[in-house]
């Protein structure tokens, strides 16, 4: 038997490798990785890593801990070509390694605005990107110009700002979050974000571009005004890293489908984590962008690996979406799916301790809640947002109380 061979190297990939160890597997795991130096962590690049130099690569896992869990780690080697028939997939190490099952974990990579390549704009994806942004922003006082208005665009924003920058976000969405939520969550975040002094320019793009050498450029918007930028970040979105799949008849036009139990149409192939498009409702796939889903769908692809060898029915994913945001000095959190039309209503606002808590309803039913600097409450409205439970039983039920005030 030659094992799984686990192509990525990110929270995914090693998340899977310690599933299948953990539910007993003995046979051999292989991740192959691209990036040189041991896997590490993401959500830490936007936050801490640029905050502080002193903050180091957020490793998460140590060569020992690899070796306890008898786990080969090929570092910087790229997985070039997949061929399905033969189970094998390239490398550009000219190794070619052999697979009983294979899992894609190759997570995304930012999208590019070709339009600002003469600004030598920054992008965060990778600890390097990181460590290049940190230098950029170490003499305080610039003028920051952010390209999109996400949750990694905010980030980036909030922690400018507490460096001490001016701070201006553009997009060309109306709103802030376009993507997560609705309005009613975007003009709250948006409003902190202007306490804060940030700047919006929305539903404006940029038209021209002069770069002034060493990161540095004059933009033109498309409302007329012209920004200085000493540093310019573009942090519009993520596109899966599907190229080595080429020909495999796998990756489709956002992502590796799969279904409920994270298998591709090739039943000795699973994708999770990024990458991935989960059949997340029946008949929805869906591409989700968070640490937490990185995690859920490689423990879902571990038992299905164990499930296919023992004969056994494979599991399906049961999840919540879920994520969070540190900016400033508060963590944003989102549990559940929000549409944009769905209600936000007040359950918690206690602006002088700087916390507050809004529930999302759907015709008279929870489908999520946002929270400020609440964890244990937003935690403790999972058993409810998953049964859809009515809003006012929720309301009367108030389990946010039941955590004790501060
Ligand atoms: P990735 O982390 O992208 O890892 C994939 C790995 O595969 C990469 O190392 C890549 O080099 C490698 N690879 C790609 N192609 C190949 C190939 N052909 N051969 C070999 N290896 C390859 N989510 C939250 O929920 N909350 C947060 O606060 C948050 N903050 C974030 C901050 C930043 C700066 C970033 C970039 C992301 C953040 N995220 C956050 C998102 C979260 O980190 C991702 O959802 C998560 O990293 C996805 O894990 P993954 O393993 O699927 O993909």
């Amino acid at each position: 038997t030659v094992g799984t061979l686990i192509v990525g190297g990110g929270i995914a990939a090693v998340r899977c490798a310690e599933r299948l160890r953990r539910a007993g597997d003995t046979d051999p795991v292989t991740i192959v990785a691209a990036e040189d130096g041991l896997p590490y962590d993401r959500p830490p690049l936007s936050k801490q890593a640029l905050l502080d130099s002193a903050v180091d690569r957020p490793v998460l896992k140590s060569s020992e801990a690899l070796d306890a869990l008898g786990v080969r780690l090929l570092q910087a080697r790229h997985a070039l070509r997949l061929h399905r028939a033969e189970r094998r997939v390239d490398l550009d190490s000219g190794e070619s390694l052999s697979y009983d099952d294979l899992v894609i974990a190759t997570g995304s990579v930012p999208r590019r605005l070709p339009l600002l390549d003469d600004a030598a704009p920054h992008y965060l994806r990778t600890w390097d990107d990181a460590l290049r942004l940190r230098n950029a922003l170490r003499p305080a006082s610039g003028h920051v110009l952010v390209v999109g208005a996400g949750v990694l665009g905010l980030e980036i924003a909030a922690t400018s700002r507490a460096l001490g920058h001016e701070v201006t976000v553009v997009d060309a969405a109306p709103r802030v979050l376009p993507r997560l939520g609705g309005p009613g969550l975007s003009e709250i975040v948006m409003a902190l974000h202007e306490q804060h002094g940030v700047r919006f320019a929305l539903g404006v793009t940029v038209g021209s571009v002069i770069p002034a050498g060493d990161g540095a450029a004059t933009l033109a918007l498309s409302d007329g005004t012209r920004v200085d930028a000493d540093v310019v970040v573009v942090a519009i979105g993520a596109v899966p890293a599907t190229g080595w799949l080429h020909g495999s008849e796998l990756a489709g036009h956002d992502g590796v489908e799969t279904d409920a139990a994270c298998r591709t149409r090739d039943d000795r192939i699973f994708a999770i984590g990024d990458v991935a498009r989960v059949e997340r409702s029946p008949g929805v796939h869906e591409r989700l962008e968070h640490w937490t889903s990185a995690g859920d769908t490689a423990a879902v692809a571990a038992r299905n690996i164990l499930a296919r060898r023992r004969d056994e029915p494979p599991v399906q994913l049961e999840e919540l979406p879920y994520v969070w945001s540190d900016q400033f000095d508060g963590k944003l959190q989102i549990l559940g799916t929000i549409g944009p039309d769905d209600d936000l209503l007040p359950a918690v606002d206690d602006t002088e301790s700087g916390r507050w808590l809004r529930l999302a309803s759907r015709e008279g039913n929870l489908v999520g809640v946002v929270g400020w600097n609440m964890p244990a409450a937003v935690n403790r409205c999972r058993t409810a947002i998953a049964a859809r439970a009515a809003v006012t039983d929720v309301v009367t039920a108030a389990p946010w109380e039941r955590m004790g005030r501060p």
